[in-house]
């Protein structure tokens, strides 16, 4: 049986969209999967597009991802080397045996030809300049000049490029796992350039070459290059690789929120959303973008919800591992239409992963963020916060910052909930109620709460009475977790000191 090899292969040009993690996690589950390798592969030979920091950037965000590469640069493996502008010498003898072959040719137009031409075009009302098969016998090249005339050229050391000779009136077909059966009439493609004047391969020439050479036998990649498909068929065959060729699947887009449009790098921004897992620092702060995850995503999540980005397991199974995935993925799952990145979407499969992690795992991720913020707890006290949040955020640093109470003191409290609640002529009994607290030997969250219960009976006083005044007191607001708890955690002492400040801050706002 063939190996089963996938490759994750972007153009460092940039920090990675979000869809590009997609593409990546759909090569990462299919290769686990079918029991095969998942390679990553930096198509870096458009030096003009090169972005300093983007590869970095890329291996970094599939490790938080959780989706390494078996195979690539600094991961090692037998076919490499896996950066393409290492291997551009590699290249050349191809383009140049699809020349032998007929199948490419020398072309000496210079950019400033080119440009004539089109304009020309233009002026003719041709809007679609393209260099083909009709076209290519009005151009200066190996097929219109003389074999003298060629060989002259290219011994004079003017710049050429090598263009594919795309056949005229035929129809490549292309047998795609997710769309199907997909034709192209080769009378509507160009002649594209496979070497460029610099002698670097184009995209098309070094991703085929380099899909045979490292023995790729599925290209899982987006909707963008189906269109390129129809190149890639003809060089294959061309260069006699066709039996070998790999499976393709295009991936559905991914459209924005409304449904409307491809998401775009901007739309982030626009909707204060993530589109990037990681946040990046460009130049400007246009081109600087807040991450997934420094919004407080659990990458565990963002997996379950870009897997759902155009597959579905076909049951009503949402909330699945990386491993789970592994198992239900399929290509046959994976859908023609454009999929909505619904954001709220990506909120809730977070809120799911952060109910169900221990209190233990939130306390090692948030300890860090608490840091940052001057927050020094102990791990425990960091983990008991967790638990008492968890369920009612959706991101990380919400836990710090809808519990910053438990980490400072109060900073604001609920006007409202004291105009309502405080009576100021209850205070004396507030204040027995602080000081029985001060003195019980067991400050356990139950004790607290007989406690509590006791001092209500007394007083003859209801929940509705005491608990929000309690709450307000220790938190600002009656929207936090069980007021015992709290208490239990804060420790005695520190109860003891927010009653006291809140009486007077509660006297103070009556008075005012
Ligand atoms: N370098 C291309 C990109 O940046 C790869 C496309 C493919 O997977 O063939 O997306």
């Amino acid at each position: 049986m063939q190996n089963i090899r996938l490759r994750f292969a972007p153009s460092p040009t940039g920090p990675l969209h979000i869809g590009g993690v997609r593409t990546a996690l759909y090569n990462y589950l299919l290769a686990r999967k079918l029991n095969g390798t998942f390679i990553l592969r930096i198509e870096d030979t458009d030096q003009n597009r090169y972005v300093p920091g983007a590869e970095d950037y890329i291996v970094e965000a599939l490790k938080w991802c959780g989706i390494e590469p078996d195979e690539g640069p600094g991961y090692g493996g037998d076919y490499g080397p896996y950066r393409q502008s290492e291997r551009k010498d590699l290249y050349g003898k191809y383009a140049l045996q699809l020349v032998e072959n007929g199948h490419a040719y020398y072309a000496f137009d210079t950019p400033e030809e080119l440009d004539l031409r089109r304009q020309a075009e233009k002026e003719a009302g041709n809007h679609s300049f393209k260099y083909d098969s009709k076209l290519r016998m009005e151009m200066r090249n190996s097929l219109t000049l003389s074999e003298a005339e060629t060989k002259a050229l290219l011994e004079s050391g003017k710049p050429y490029t090598i263009r594919l000779k795309v056949p005229s009136g035929e129809t490549v077909t292309i047998h795609d796992e997710v769309r199907g059966e997909v034709n192209f009439q080769t009378d509507e493609l160009d002649d594209k350039v496979i070497l460029k004047s610099d002698g670097m391969p184009t995209y098309h020439l070094a991703n085929i070459v380099d899909d045979h050479l490292m023995e790729i036998s599925h290209v899982i990649r987006g909707e963008e290059w189906l269109p390129s498909t129809a190149h890639h068929v003809l060089l294959y065959r061309f260069l006699d690789w066709e039996s070998e060729m790999p499976a393709f699947a295009h991936l559905p887009l991914i459209l924005k929120p409304n449904g409307k449009g491809k998401l775009s790098k901007r739309d982030g921004a626009k909707l204060g959303i993530p589109v990037f897992p990681l946040s990046w620092n460009g130049e400007n702060e246009e081109d600087s973008f807040i991450g997934f995850r420094e919004f407080g995503f659990d990458p565990a999540a963002v997996n379950n919800f870009l897997a759902f980005l155009g597959w579905n397991p076909g049951t009503e199974q949402e909330i699945f591992s990386l491993e789970g995935l592994c198992e239900a993925f399929s290509v046959e799952q994976v859908g023609k239409s454009g999929a909505r990145f619904d954001f709220d979407k990506a909120r809730w499969f977070n809120e799911q992963y952060l109910q169900a992690s221990s209190d233990e795992a939130l306390a090692v991720v948030i300890q860090p963020l608490a840091k940052e913020r001057g927050y020094v707890v102990s791990d425990e006290f960091m983990a008991a916060v967790c638990g008492m949040l968890k369920e009612r955020v959706t991101f990380y640093p919400d836990i710090l910052e809808d519990g910053y109470y438990f980490f400072e003191g109060v900073i604001e409290y609920d006007a409202k909930v004291i105009r309502k609640k405080w009576k100021p002529e209850r205070k004396p009994q507030f204040e027995n109620l602080q000081s029985g607290l001060k003195g019980l030997g067991d400050y356990s969250a139950e004790a607290i709460k007989s406690a509590v219960t006791g001092f209500m009976e007394e007083n003859d006083f209801g929940f509705g009475d005491v608990l929000p005044v309690l709450r307000v007191a220790l938190s600002g607001t009656t929207k936090g977790p069980d007021v015992f708890k709290m208490m239990e955690l804060l420790g005695q002492e520190e109860v003891d000191e927010r009653l006291a400040v809140a009486y007077r801050h509660f006297e103070e706002q009556q008075a005012s």
